[in-house]
């Protein structure tokens, strides 16, 4: 990859922060998809979500067939974190920002993987309770945490801001790729 070039297409969006990893750091945990199981309330809702993303070690897996990737972040101000439905409508910037890093990465290393944030949020009601294919494959994206990846583990070791302040939103995707520059 061409990273120079990534980067200056990089600068034209409104990243907070990013870094390139390589996979080898990355940790799956099965205390994560515990947290999934017991605690969110999306669990088993959407293709997005365990268990339809797999178990732990198919996931792992998955992953690993990528050298490297690149983490990134967007910010968002609302007017109080403390409501979540307007914390959660900053998700769809995000999302459609994390598109185009994909389709950028994309464009120079073919196959790529993006894991992105919480359950998917596309369609009004998600196939996967219907028990039907995802509607959206291209567009949906898994979230890190469905993986096993505790993406704030992964933010601190590279020095990147997980908490900007008391009203703004921090989201962060990872997109999974291969290249020579590892
Ligand atoms: S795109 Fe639709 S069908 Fe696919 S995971 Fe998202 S909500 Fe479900």
């Amino acid at each position: 990859m061409n990273r120079t070039l990534l980067e200056e297409q990089l600068s034209s969006l409104p990243l907070l922060q990013y870094e390139f990893i390589s996979t080898d750091e990355l940790v799956f945990s099965e205390n994560v998809r515990y947290i999934c199981r017991t605690e969110c309330p999306m669990y088993g809702r959407t293709w997005a979500c365990p268990p339809a993303v797999g178990t732990v070690e198919q996931c792992r897996e998955k992953c690993m067939e990528f050298t490297s990737g690149l983490l990134f972040s967007t910010v968002t101000e609302v007017s109080d974190i403390a409501n979540i439905e307007e914390t959660l409508s900053t998700r769809a910037p995000h999302e459609a920002i994390t598109r185009r890093v994909r389709d950028l990465i994309a464009e120079q290393c073919g196959t790529v993987f993006a894991l992105s944030t919480e359950a998917c949020a596309i369609c009004e009601k998600c196939a996967y309770a219907e028990g039907k294919p995802c509607r959206h494959p291209e567009r949906m994206f898994p979230c890190v945490e469905s993986h096993g990846i505790i993406v704030t583990d992964l933010a601190e070791k590279h020095g990147m801001d997980f908490f900007n302040g008391g009203n703004i939103v921090t989201w962060f995707s990872l997109i999974l790729f291969s290249d020579d520059a590892g």
